[in-house]
């Protein structure tokens, strides 16, 4: 069972993923090479998960929650993410 390659489900269309397969950026502007692995992922699951939104994002445009089960997410759903910390908080 290998990560390479493999067909997730995302927004009702089935995308090729895993890290043997080449992502166009998904980040308007943004032109880093990058593939459809787990590191590169929004979020913890492919397609999509409570936080993340299933996108694939280079580094730059990818931040870390801090939280293992949260991953690492991409710029709108960081902020989002922190701001329901920030509720959670009060
Ligand atoms: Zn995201
Ligand atoms: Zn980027």
């Amino acid at each position: 069972m290998g990560y390479a390659h493999y067909e997730i489900t995302r927004n009702g269309k089935r995308i090729e993923a895993g890290y043997g397969v080449a992502a166009t950026f998904e980040q308007d502007g943004c032109e880093a090479d990058i593939d459809r692995g787990l590191a590169y992922l929004c979020g913890k699951e492919p397609g999509g998960d409570e936080h993340g939104c299933g996108g694939y994002f280079c580094s730059e445009h990818h931040y870390m929650s801090g939280e293992e089960q949260v991953g690492d997410l991409c710029g709108p759903c960081i902020a989002t993410y922190r701001r329901e910390q920030q509720v959670n908080a009060d």
